[in-house]
C-alpha cells in the first residue's frame, strides 16, 4: 500500500509553523472528481465545489513518494509528482466566502493507495491517475481491438501492487467466439483472476459489473476503444460520454483526448474512466519482487535453487520453470514475467 510520505527530506506538515491541524479537522472534507489546469472539481455533501489550491500545500506536499522499505533518497530524488492532489483524493477544504460552492484546498488525507503513469519527458516523473482506488476494471475487448496479454499483465501487476483488487473485463463478446474467450480463461483462470465478459451492446454482463461497482471507488483502464465509455453510459444512462471510433485500418481505438473524470454513481459510490491512458507505472518495482505479483507464481518465491535470486530463465531447478511444465503455470504468463522482468532489470541495473 502506497502511501505519500512528506517525510522524506525531513519536512512533514505538521513541522510547517502554517499548519493549524486543529482547524483543518474542522472543515469540510470533500472528493476530487476532477482537475483541469488547477482547479478541482470537489464533491462535498451532494454538492459540486471548484476549488483551487493553498501554495502552502502545493509547496509542502510536492515531495518525492516513497516505499517505507525503500527510502534510498538519491533514487526518490528523480521521481517528482507533478500535482499534490489526485483525482479521488479525499481533500478538506475553506468554503469560499464570496462566492457560492467554491473553495480552496488545505489539505490532503493520506492515500489508501494510488494508480500512476509515468508522465511525458525524459525524467521519471510519476504522474497520480487517481487515488482511494478500491476496484480496477482491466477492459479488453474480444476483438476490435485483440487484447493483449502482455498488457492485462501489466495493469493486473499494478493492482497487486498497489492491493487494489482487480477484474478482468472481456467486452464486445458479440463479436467473439467461445474459443477466444475460452483462450483467455485458460490463462487467467489459472492466474486466480476474476473474469467478466460483457456486450456493451447487447447489455450482457452490465448488471453484474454495475453490481460491483455499488459503494465502491472504481477505475475503469484498458487500451481505447474496448469499450469503458459505452459499458459506463449503459451502467449509468445519462451520463453522456463520449464513444470513440474504430479506426478501419488499424482495429485500434481512435484516441481520443478526453481527460479523467470521476462520475458519482446513483447507487452509491463513483467511477472513474481513464481514456488514453494504455499501462500503468510500476513505480518503485524492483525485478526481485515481480514474482510475488503473479499469485500463480508468488507461492513458490524463494523455492527454486537459486532461491530468491533466480532470474526463472535459463537457472536450473527453478520452481516457476517447473510450474510452467507441470501446467499450473500459463506459458503465456511466465513469457510476460520474464519480459517484465528483463525490462526492470534494465531500469534498475542487473543485480546478480
Ligand atoms: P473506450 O475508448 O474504451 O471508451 O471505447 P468506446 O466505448 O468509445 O467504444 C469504442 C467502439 O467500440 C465504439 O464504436 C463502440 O460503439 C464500440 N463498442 C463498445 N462496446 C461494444 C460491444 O460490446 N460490442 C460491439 N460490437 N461494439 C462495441
Amino acid at each position: 500500500m502506497t502511501l505519500i510520505t512528506t517525510e522524506v527530506f525531513g519536512l512533514s506538515e505538521s513541522r510547517d509553523p502554517h499548519f493549524d491541524e486543529t482547524k483543518i479537522k474542522n472543515l469540510p472534507l470533500g472528493r476530487v472528481l476532477e482537475k483541469q489546469r488547477g482547479e478541482y472539481r470537489v464533491f462535498s455533501n451532494e454538492n459540486e465545489i471548484l476549488c483551487g489550491i493553498r501554495s502552502r500545500l502545493r509547496k509542502s506536499l510536492i515531495y518525492p513518494q516513497s516505499r517505507e522499505r525503500r527510502q534510498s533518497v538519491d533514487e526518490i530524488r528523480s521521481i517528482l509528482q507533478i500535482d499534490p492532489v489526485a483525482v479521488g483524493d479525499i481533500v478538506r477544504f475553506t468554503p469560499g466566502e464570496n462566492e457560492e460552492n467554491t473553495g480552496v484546498i488545505e489539505h490532503v488525507e493520506q492515500r489508501r493507495n494510488q494508480l500512476s503513469r509515468r508522465a511525458s519527458g525524459l525524467k521519471p516523473v510519476e504522474s497520480v491517475i487517481c487515488a482511494n482506488v478500491d476496484i480496477l476494471f482491466i477492459v479488453f475487448s474480444l476483438k476490435k481491438p485483440v487484447p493483449k496479454p502482455g498488457m492485462i499483465d501489466r495493469f493486473l501487476i499494478a493492482a497487486n501492487w498497489e492491493d487494489i483488487p482487480a477484474v478482468l473485463v472481456l467486452n464486445k463478446t458479440d463479436l467473439a467466439n467461445e474459443s477466444d474467450l475460452d483462450n483467455l480463461r485458460n490463462i487467467y483462470n489459472l492466474a486466480g483472476c476474476k473474469i467478466l465478459p460483457t456486450c456493451a451492446l447487447t447489455g450482457d454482463g452490465v448488471p453484474e459489473l454495475k453490481n460491483l461497482m455499488v459503494n465502491k471507488t472504481s477505475v475503469l483502464a484498458g487500451p481505447s476503444g474496448t469499450g469503458k465509455s459505452s459499458l459506463l453510459n449503459k451502467i449509468q444512462p445519462g451520463l453522456g460520454l463520449k464513444v470513440s471510433e474504430i479506426s478501419k485500418a488499424s482495429g485500434k481505438g481512435k484516441h481520443t483526448t478526453a481527460h479523467l473524470q470521476a462520475f458519482p454513481l446513483k447507487d452509491g459510490g463513483m467511477v472513474l474512466d481513464t481514456p488514453g491512458i494504455k499501462q500503468l507505472a510500476l513505480w518503485n518495482l524492483e525485478p526481485d519482487e515481480l514474482i510475488t505479483l503473479f499469485p500463480e507464481m508468488e507461492p513458490l518465491a524463494g523455492k527454486c535453487k537459486f532461491g530468491l535470486s533466480c532470474g526463472h530463465n535459463t537457472e536450473p531447478g527453478c520452481a516457476v520453470k517447473k510450474g510452467v511444465d507441470d501446467g499450473s503455470i500459463h506459458p503465456a504468463r511466465y513469457k510476460n514475467l520474464l519480459r517484465i522482468y528483463g525490462e526492470l532489470e534494465e531500469l534498475y541495473g542487473p543485480q546478480y
